[in-house]
Protein backbone atom coordinates (compact mmCIF):
# COMPACT_ATOMS: atom_id res chain seq x y z
CA UNK A 1 0.00 0.00 0.00
CA UNK A 2 1.10 3.21 -0.76
CA UNK A 3 2.10 5.78 1.69
CA UNK A 4 0.27 8.21 3.04
CA UNK A 5 2.98 11.02 1.58
CA UNK A 6 4.09 10.59 -1.58
CA UNK A 7 6.87 8.28 -1.67
CA UNK A 8 9.25 10.49 -3.33
CA UNK A 9 11.86 10.91 -0.80
CA UNK A 10 14.27 8.31 1.28
CA UNK A 11 13.93 9.87 4.72
CA UNK A 12 16.20 8.86 7.27
CA UNK A 13 14.48 7.44 10.19
CA UNK A 14 15.11 10.68 12.59
CA UNK A 15 12.61 13.21 13.31
CA UNK A 16 13.03 16.70 14.94
CA UNK A 17 10.32 18.35 17.40
CA UNK A 18 12.52 21.89 18.28
CA UNK A 19 15.63 23.43 17.39
CA UNK A 20 17.56 25.54 18.92
CA UNK A 21 21.26 27.62 17.34
CA UNK A 22 22.48 24.77 15.66
CA UNK A 23 21.02 22.29 17.23
CA UNK A 24 17.57 19.94 16.84
CA UNK A 25 15.96 17.83 19.35
CA UNK A 26 14.17 14.70 19.12
CA UNK A 27 10.79 13.66 21.12
CA UNK A 28 12.86 12.28 23.23
CA UNK A 29 15.16 15.34 23.74
CA UNK A 30 18.35 14.26 22.23
CA UNK A 31 20.27 16.76 20.61
CA UNK A 32 21.68 16.61 16.96
CA UNK A 33 24.15 18.95 15.78
CA UNK A 34 22.81 20.33 12.26
CA UNK A 35 25.62 20.62 10.21
CA UNK A 36 23.09 20.32 7.19
CA UNK A 37 20.30 23.66 8.33
CA UNK A 38 18.20 21.68 5.91
CA UNK A 39 19.71 21.93 3.40
CA UNK A 40 21.68 25.69 3.65
CA UNK A 41 17.83 27.17 4.77
CA UNK A 42 18.17 27.87 8.72
CA UNK A 43 20.90 30.34 8.27
CA UNK A 44 20.61 32.54 10.90
CA UNK A 45 20.29 28.83 12.97
CA UNK A 46 16.94 27.42 14.80
CA UNK A 47 14.56 29.33 17.07
CA UNK A 48 16.26 32.93 16.20
CA UNK A 49 14.74 35.84 18.52
CA UNK A 50 14.81 37.91 15.91
CA UNK A 51 13.21 35.94 13.27
CA UNK A 52 10.92 34.35 15.88
CA UNK A 53 9.74 37.50 16.48
CA UNK A 54 9.09 39.12 13.02
CA UNK A 55 6.77 35.65 12.49
CA UNK A 56 5.01 36.13 15.87
CA UNK A 57 4.64 39.75 15.35
CA UNK A 58 2.91 39.46 11.22
CA UNK A 59 1.17 36.38 12.08
CA UNK A 60 -0.69 38.58 15.08
CA UNK A 61 -1.52 41.36 11.95
CA UNK A 62 -2.57 39.73 8.71
CA UNK A 63 -1.22 36.18 7.24
CA UNK A 64 -2.35 36.78 3.66
CA UNK A 65 -3.71 39.14 1.25
CA UNK A 66 -2.67 38.13 -2.17
CA UNK A 67 -0.68 39.80 -4.83
CA UNK A 68 -3.73 41.88 -6.01
CA UNK A 69 -3.01 44.41 -3.56
CA UNK A 70 -0.22 46.19 -2.42
CA UNK A 71 2.33 44.07 -0.38
CA UNK A 72 4.02 46.70 2.17
CA UNK A 73 6.55 43.64 3.36
CA UNK A 74 7.28 43.24 -0.15
CA UNK A 75 8.57 46.65 -1.04
CA UNK A 76 10.88 46.64 2.41
CA UNK A 77 12.25 43.26 1.35
CA UNK A 78 12.92 44.58 -1.83
CA UNK A 79 14.23 47.67 -0.61
CA UNK A 80 16.73 46.16 1.54
CA UNK A 81 17.79 43.27 -1.71
CA UNK A 82 18.12 45.82 -3.77
CA UNK A 83 20.36 48.48 -1.16
CA UNK A 84 22.87 45.43 -0.81
CA UNK A 85 22.81 44.19 -4.32
CA UNK A 86 23.33 44.71 -8.43
CA UNK A 87 19.50 44.08 -8.25
CA UNK A 88 16.60 47.37 -9.62
CA UNK A 89 13.90 44.78 -9.19
CA UNK A 90 12.87 41.47 -7.25
CA UNK A 91 9.82 39.21 -7.88
CA UNK A 92 9.14 36.88 -4.96
CA UNK A 93 8.14 33.47 -4.39
CA UNK A 94 8.36 30.46 -2.78
CA UNK A 95 11.16 28.49 -3.21
CA UNK A 96 14.03 27.74 -5.43
CA UNK A 97 13.07 25.84 -8.58
CA UNK A 98 10.08 29.07 -8.71
CA UNK A 99 12.61 31.71 -8.52
CA UNK A 100 14.78 29.88 -11.28
CA UNK A 101 11.67 29.54 -13.57
CA UNK A 102 10.74 33.53 -12.96
CA UNK A 103 14.90 33.65 -14.03
CA UNK A 104 14.53 31.92 -17.06
CA UNK A 105 11.41 33.40 -18.23
CA UNK A 106 12.66 36.63 -18.01
CA UNK A 107 15.57 35.61 -20.05
CA UNK A 108 13.48 34.23 -22.71
CA UNK A 109 11.45 37.90 -22.40
CA UNK A 110 14.16 40.13 -22.62
CA UNK A 111 15.13 38.95 -25.53
CA UNK A 112 11.57 38.71 -26.72
CA UNK A 113 11.07 42.40 -26.09
CA UNK A 114 14.05 43.73 -27.19
CA UNK A 115 13.42 41.95 -30.93
CA UNK A 116 15.04 38.80 -30.47
CA UNK A 117 12.61 36.19 -30.14
CA UNK A 118 15.06 33.48 -31.49
CA UNK A 119 17.51 33.72 -28.62
CA UNK A 120 15.83 31.46 -26.20
CA UNK A 121 18.04 29.07 -25.43
CA UNK A 122 20.06 28.79 -22.08
CA UNK A 123 23.27 27.51 -21.68
CA UNK A 124 23.88 25.44 -18.16
CA UNK A 125 26.83 23.52 -17.35
CA UNK A 126 26.89 19.51 -16.07
CA UNK A 127 26.55 18.36 -12.69
CA UNK A 128 24.41 21.81 -12.19
CA UNK A 129 21.36 21.47 -9.88
CA UNK A 130 18.52 24.08 -10.16
CA UNK A 131 15.53 22.68 -8.77
CA UNK A 132 12.84 19.67 -9.67
CA UNK A 133 9.87 21.62 -11.87
CA UNK A 134 9.95 20.48 -15.68
CA UNK A 135 11.49 23.59 -16.44
CA UNK A 136 14.27 23.67 -13.96
CA UNK A 137 15.42 19.57 -14.73
CA UNK A 138 15.46 20.51 -17.80
CA UNK A 139 18.23 23.30 -17.22
CA UNK A 140 20.03 20.85 -14.52
CA UNK A 141 20.38 18.02 -17.46
CA UNK A 142 20.51 15.05 -15.05
CA UNK A 143 19.53 12.01 -16.54
CA UNK A 144 18.58 10.88 -12.64
CA UNK A 145 15.72 13.68 -12.80
CA UNK A 146 14.57 13.88 -15.67
CA UNK A 147 14.31 9.75 -16.81
CA UNK A 148 10.82 9.29 -17.25
CA UNK A 149 9.22 12.34 -17.17
CA UNK A 150 9.51 12.95 -21.18
CA UNK A 151 9.12 15.33 -22.78
CA UNK A 152 12.20 17.18 -22.05
CA UNK A 153 11.39 21.26 -22.12
CA UNK A 154 13.72 22.52 -24.83
CA UNK A 155 15.87 25.74 -24.47
CA UNK A 156 19.01 24.77 -22.17
CA UNK A 157 22.20 23.58 -24.03
CA UNK A 158 24.41 22.08 -21.13
CA UNK A 159 28.30 21.89 -21.56
CA UNK A 160 30.94 20.21 -19.65
CA UNK A 161 33.13 22.05 -16.84
CA UNK A 162 36.13 23.65 -19.03
CA UNK A 163 35.35 23.28 -22.64
CA UNK A 164 36.56 26.88 -23.05
CA UNK A 165 36.25 26.10 -27.23
CA UNK A 166 32.85 24.57 -26.71
CA UNK A 167 31.35 27.72 -25.25
CA UNK A 168 32.73 30.47 -27.10
CA UNK A 169 31.23 28.48 -29.93
CA UNK A 170 28.16 28.30 -28.57
CA UNK A 171 27.85 31.36 -26.68
CA UNK A 172 28.49 33.21 -30.34
CA UNK A 173 25.12 31.23 -31.56
CA UNK A 174 22.29 33.38 -32.56
CA UNK A 175 19.47 31.32 -30.55
CA UNK A 176 21.43 31.95 -27.04
CA UNK A 177 20.01 33.89 -24.76
CA UNK A 178 22.20 33.60 -21.93
CA UNK A 179 24.33 31.53 -19.52
CA UNK A 180 22.87 29.95 -16.04
CA UNK A 181 25.47 28.83 -13.19
CA UNK A 182 25.38 28.19 -9.87
CA UNK A 183 28.85 30.21 -8.29
CA UNK A 184 29.47 27.05 -5.91
CA UNK A 185 27.51 24.06 -7.22
CA UNK A 186 25.44 22.48 -4.23
CA UNK A 187 23.72 19.27 -5.20
CA UNK A 188 26.23 18.63 -7.62
CA UNK A 189 28.75 18.36 -4.84
CA UNK A 190 30.28 21.41 -3.57
CA UNK A 191 32.01 22.15 -7.08
CA UNK A 192 33.22 26.07 -6.26
CA UNK A 193 33.56 28.12 -9.54
CA UNK A 194 36.53 30.11 -10.02
CA UNK A 195 36.26 32.91 -9.78
CA UNK A 196 37.98 34.10 -13.18
CA UNK A 197 35.79 31.70 -15.05
CA UNK A 198 32.47 33.38 -13.37
CA UNK A 199 34.49 37.34 -14.64
CA UNK A 200 35.12 35.60 -17.77
CA UNK A 201 31.48 34.25 -18.63
CA UNK A 202 30.64 37.96 -17.43
CA UNK A 203 32.57 39.09 -20.33
CA UNK A 204 31.54 36.61 -22.74
CA UNK A 205 27.92 37.14 -22.28
CA UNK A 206 28.75 41.47 -22.59
CA UNK A 207 30.67 40.55 -26.03
CA UNK A 208 27.51 38.52 -27.46
CA UNK A 209 24.27 40.53 -26.12
CA UNK A 210 23.28 37.53 -23.33
CA UNK A 211 22.17 37.68 -19.83
CA UNK A 212 24.91 36.26 -17.05
CA UNK A 213 21.89 34.27 -14.83
CA UNK A 214 23.30 32.70 -10.94
CA UNK A 215 21.67 30.36 -8.83
CA UNK A 216 22.43 31.18 -5.67
CA UNK A 217 19.35 29.29 -3.97
CA UNK A 218 22.06 27.25 -2.03
CA UNK A 219 25.06 29.72 -1.97
CA UNK A 220 23.52 32.99 -1.70
CA UNK A 221 22.72 34.73 1.65
CA UNK A 222 25.56 35.05 3.34
CA UNK A 223 26.96 31.47 3.05
CA UNK A 224 29.96 31.64 1.60
CA UNK A 225 31.01 34.32 3.96
CA UNK A 226 30.15 37.06 1.70
CA UNK A 227 26.13 37.90 1.20
CA UNK A 228 26.47 36.89 -2.08
CA UNK A 229 28.96 34.41 -3.30
CA UNK A 230 29.60 35.90 -6.88
CA UNK A 231 31.02 39.08 -4.88
CA UNK A 232 33.90 36.82 -3.87
CA UNK A 233 35.05 37.04 -7.92
CA UNK A 234 33.80 40.71 -8.41
CA UNK A 235 31.30 40.53 -10.78
CA UNK A 236 27.45 40.59 -11.38
CA UNK A 237 24.83 38.72 -12.67
CA UNK A 238 21.85 40.24 -14.76
CA UNK A 239 19.58 37.94 -12.67
CA UNK A 240 19.75 36.13 -9.65
CA UNK A 241 17.77 33.05 -8.37
CA UNK A 242 17.90 32.68 -4.35
CA UNK A 243 15.76 31.24 -2.07
CA UNK A 244 16.76 28.43 1.41
CA UNK A 245 19.00 31.09 3.55
CA UNK A 246 16.76 33.94 2.78
CA UNK A 247 13.63 32.46 4.46
CA UNK A 248 15.65 31.22 7.27
CA UNK A 249 13.01 27.96 7.20
CA UNK A 250 10.06 30.29 6.37
CA UNK A 251 9.33 29.25 2.83
CA UNK A 252 10.77 31.77 0.25
CA UNK A 253 12.03 32.66 -2.66
CA UNK A 254 13.22 35.52 -5.01
CA UNK A 255 14.56 36.68 -8.32
CA UNK A 256 16.37 39.67 -8.80
CA UNK A 257 17.31 41.79 -11.51
CA UNK A 258 18.57 44.41 -13.13
CA UNK A 259 16.01 46.44 -14.48
CA UNK A 260 17.46 46.25 -17.87
CA UNK A 261 17.61 42.10 -17.60
CA UNK A 262 13.45 42.80 -16.25
CA UNK A 263 11.96 45.10 -19.19
CA UNK A 264 10.09 42.49 -20.99
CA UNK A 265 8.17 41.28 -17.25
CA UNK A 266 5.50 43.84 -17.02
CA UNK A 267 2.40 42.90 -15.52
CA UNK A 268 0.68 40.21 -16.49
CA UNK A 269 3.56 38.13 -17.27
CA UNK A 270 4.33 36.54 -14.16
CA UNK A 271 2.66 35.60 -10.59
CA UNK A 272 2.13 33.62 -7.57
CA UNK A 273 -0.28 33.29 -5.44
CA UNK A 274 1.51 33.02 -1.92
CA UNK A 275 4.80 34.17 -3.60
CA UNK A 276 6.04 37.14 -0.86
CA UNK A 277 3.70 36.74 1.60
CA UNK A 278 3.43 39.15 4.74
CA UNK A 279 5.12 36.49 6.77
CA UNK A 280 7.63 35.30 4.09
CA UNK A 281 8.48 38.81 4.03
CA UNK A 282 8.73 39.62 7.17
CA UNK A 283 11.07 36.59 8.06
CA UNK A 284 12.98 37.72 5.43
CA UNK A 285 13.64 40.83 6.35
CA UNK A 286 14.67 39.39 9.67
CA UNK A 287 17.19 37.37 7.88
CA UNK A 288 18.60 40.33 6.11
CA UNK A 289 18.76 42.64 9.70
CA UNK A 290 21.05 39.51 10.99
CA UNK A 291 23.36 38.64 7.83
CA UNK A 292 23.96 42.45 7.46
CA UNK A 293 25.00 43.00 10.86
CA UNK A 294 28.48 44.19 11.89
CA UNK A 295 30.82 41.37 12.16
CA UNK A 296 28.43 38.91 11.03
CA UNK A 297 29.82 37.70 7.78
CA UNK A 298 33.33 38.04 8.78
CA UNK A 299 31.70 35.36 11.75
CA UNK A 300 30.76 33.11 8.76
CA UNK A 301 34.68 33.84 7.47
CA UNK A 302 36.23 33.01 10.19
CA UNK A 303 34.45 29.70 11.20
CA UNK A 304 34.67 28.84 7.69
CA UNK A 305 38.36 28.96 8.14
CA UNK A 306 38.36 27.15 11.38
CA UNK A 307 36.51 24.43 10.01
CA UNK A 308 38.36 24.42 6.40
CA UNK A 309 41.68 23.63 8.72
CA UNK A 310 39.53 20.75 10.81
CA UNK A 311 38.69 19.25 8.08
CA UNK A 312 42.08 19.43 6.19
CA UNK A 313 43.48 17.49 9.46
CA UNK A 314 40.77 15.10 8.95
CA UNK A 315 41.82 14.43 5.20
CA UNK A 316 45.77 13.46 6.82
CA UNK A 317 44.44 11.56 9.26
CA UNK A 318 42.31 9.43 7.00
CA UNK A 319 43.79 9.66 3.65
CA UNK A 320 41.95 5.77 2.84
CA UNK A 321 38.61 7.82 3.46
CA UNK A 322 38.85 11.12 2.53
CA UNK A 323 39.74 11.84 -1.66
CA UNK A 324 38.89 15.81 -0.89
CA UNK A 325 37.81 18.53 1.51
CA UNK A 326 36.51 21.59 -0.67
CA UNK A 327 33.79 24.30 -0.84
CA UNK A 328 33.66 27.72 0.33
CA UNK A 329 32.82 29.45 3.25
CA UNK A 330 30.36 27.44 5.20
CA UNK A 331 29.64 25.33 2.30
CA UNK A 332 31.87 22.24 3.07
CA UNK A 333 32.21 19.39 0.86
CA UNK A 334 34.33 15.72 2.21
CA UNK A 335 34.64 13.75 -1.00
CA UNK A 336 35.04 10.37 0.22
CA UNK A 337 36.88 7.17 -1.35
CA UNK A 338 34.12 5.29 1.08
CA UNK A 339 30.42 5.76 -0.23
CA UNK A 340 29.16 9.35 1.00
CA UNK A 341 26.08 7.91 1.81
CA UNK A 342 28.03 5.33 4.80
CA UNK A 343 29.78 8.40 5.98
CA UNK A 344 26.88 10.64 6.42
CA UNK A 345 25.32 7.45 8.40
CA UNK A 346 27.98 7.12 10.63
CA UNK A 347 27.90 10.39 11.26
CA UNK A 348 24.03 10.74 12.01
CA UNK A 349 24.83 7.65 14.69
CA UNK A 350 27.22 10.18 16.52
CA UNK A 351 24.16 12.97 15.99
CA UNK A 352 25.86 15.23 13.58
CA UNK A 353 23.50 15.88 10.58
CA UNK A 354 25.06 16.18 7.34
CA UNK A 355 24.12 16.22 3.84
CA UNK A 356 24.98 13.66 0.96
CA UNK A 357 25.03 15.12 -2.38
CA UNK A 358 26.50 14.35 -6.02
CA UNK A 359 30.14 13.18 -6.82
CA UNK A 360 29.88 11.42 -3.88
CA UNK A 361 30.57 13.81 -1.39
CA UNK A 362 29.27 14.85 2.11
CA UNK A 363 28.36 18.76 1.93
CA UNK A 364 28.75 20.18 5.66
CA UNK A 365 25.79 23.59 5.37
CA UNK A 366 25.77 24.30 9.06
CA UNK A 367 23.77 27.45 9.95
CA UNK A 368 25.87 30.80 9.79
CA UNK A 369 25.84 31.63 13.54
CA UNK A 370 27.75 28.37 14.79
CA UNK A 371 30.60 28.83 17.65
CA UNK A 372 33.91 27.63 17.13
CA UNK A 373 32.89 25.19 20.00
CA UNK A 374 30.52 23.68 17.07
CA UNK A 375 32.99 23.67 15.11
CA UNK A 376 35.42 21.62 17.20
CA UNK A 377 32.33 19.40 18.15
CA UNK A 378 31.23 18.66 14.75
CA UNK A 379 34.78 17.52 13.49
CA UNK A 380 35.21 15.41 16.69
CA UNK A 381 31.97 13.95 15.66
CA UNK A 382 33.13 13.57 12.40
CA UNK A 383 36.05 11.66 13.44
CA UNK A 384 34.53 8.97 15.91
CA UNK A 385 32.09 8.47 12.56
CA UNK A 386 35.66 7.97 10.22
CA UNK A 387 37.37 6.11 12.81
CA UNK A 388 34.18 3.26 12.49
CA UNK A 389 34.18 3.96 8.96
CA UNK A 390 37.60 3.04 9.31
CA UNK A 391 37.56 -0.04 11.21
CA UNK A 392 34.25 -1.56 9.96
CA UNK A 393 36.75 -1.60 6.51
CA UNK A 394 39.46 -3.36 8.53
CA UNK A 395 37.04 -6.08 10.34
N1 LIG B 1 19.03 25.70 -7.17
C1 LIG B 1 19.94 25.21 -6.32
C2 LIG B 1 21.38 25.59 -6.49
C3 LIG B 1 19.56 24.36 -5.29
O1 LIG B 1 20.48 23.85 -4.47
C4 LIG B 1 18.19 24.03 -5.16
C5 LIG B 1 17.75 23.10 -4.11
O2 LIG B 1 18.50 22.32 -3.58
C6 LIG B 1 17.27 24.58 -6.05
C7 LIG B 1 17.72 25.42 -7.04
C8 LIG B 1 15.81 24.26 -5.95
O3 LIG B 1 15.30 24.83 -4.80
P1 LIG B 1 13.91 24.31 -4.20
O4 LIG B 1 14.13 22.92 -3.70
O5 LIG B 1 13.59 25.29 -3.11
O6 LIG B 1 12.92 24.37 -5.31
Amino acid sequence: MIAPVLPTYNRASVSFVRGEGARVYTEEGEAYLDFGAGVAVTSCGHAHPHLVKALTDQAQKIWHTSNIYQMPGQDKLARQLIDLTFADTVFFCNSGAEALECAIKMARRYHHATGNPQRNTIITFEGAFHGRTLATIAAGGQEKYLEGFEPRMTGFTQLPFGDHKALEDLAAQPHIAGILIEPVQGEGGIRPVPHQCLRGLREMCNAHGLLMLLDEVQCGVGRTGKLFAHEWAGMTPDIMAIAKGIGGGFPLGACLASEKAAQGMVAGTHGSTFGGNPLATAVGSAVIDVVTAPGFLQHVQDMALLLKQKLAGLKDAYPDLIADVRGAGLMMGIKCKVSNVDLQKAALAEKLLTIAAGDNVVRLLPPLVISTDDVSEAVDKLDRALRHLSSARAA
